[in-house]
């Protein structure tokens, strides 16, 4: 894949223009997790211009993301940052790409099944399913009880009416993808 065919699927699959990159630094000065970062959200945005295919999907970046749209709000070109690094994600995803954090594309793959399933996420379920399949049982399981206890962490999931609607948007996504590959 070329440079430009690359920019060009990112583009396509996070509907950003990520060309318009200056690199001021922005999103990197704001992001809560740059520190843990390998790059952060400049130099992604700068891989990607240059087309290091092999680099950004191995990158433990695109992985610690929390989409918390930070960048996106200090970017003065408007990149949604966080969508783009949802298309790489999908990328790595679609392309079998060694996953350098593998606990979070679990957790990636059950929040999107649950959001799937149910319309929305569902706490109990990410939590339950998260802990068998990563099979850390006892980790912050203090802070999980608790939040049951008060009901912060509702049992049964709340469905969303019009579920078959949500299901045709994972499908068209699934579709874009597989013509971007
Ligand atoms: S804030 Fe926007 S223009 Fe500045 S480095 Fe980040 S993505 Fe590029
Ligand atoms: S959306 Fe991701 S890259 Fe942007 S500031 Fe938040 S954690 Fe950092």
């Amino acid at each position: 894949m070329t440079e430009t065919n690359l920019l060009q699927q990112i583009n396509t699959l996070s509907s950003q223009t990520t060309q318009l990159c200056y690199h001021c630094h922005k999103c990197t000065a704001g992001c809560p997790v740059a520190e843990d970062m390998q790059y952060g959200p400049d130099r992604i945005l700068r891989m990607i211009q240059l087309g290091q295919k092999e680099r950004l999907l191995s990158s433990h970046d695109i992985w610690l993301c929390a989409a918390c749209e930070t960048c996106g709000t200090r970017c003065p070109n408007e990149i949604d940052i966080a969508r783009v690094m949802d298309a790489l994600r999908q990328i790595a995803i679609a392309e079998g790409a060694a996953i350098s954090e593998p606990d979070a594309l679990k957790f990636h793959k059950i929040f999107m099944a649950g959001v799937q399933t149910f319309g929305r996420s569902h706490e109990m379920f990410l939590f339950a399913a998260y802990k068998l399949w990563t099979m850390h049982l006892m980790d912050d399981m203090d802070s999980g009880i608790s939040l049951i206890a008060k009901g912060k962490v509702p049992v049964m999931p709340s469905l969303v009416k019009n579920r078959a609607e949500v299901s045709k948007l994972f499908k068209n996504v699934q579709k874009k993808t597989e013509v971007q590959e």
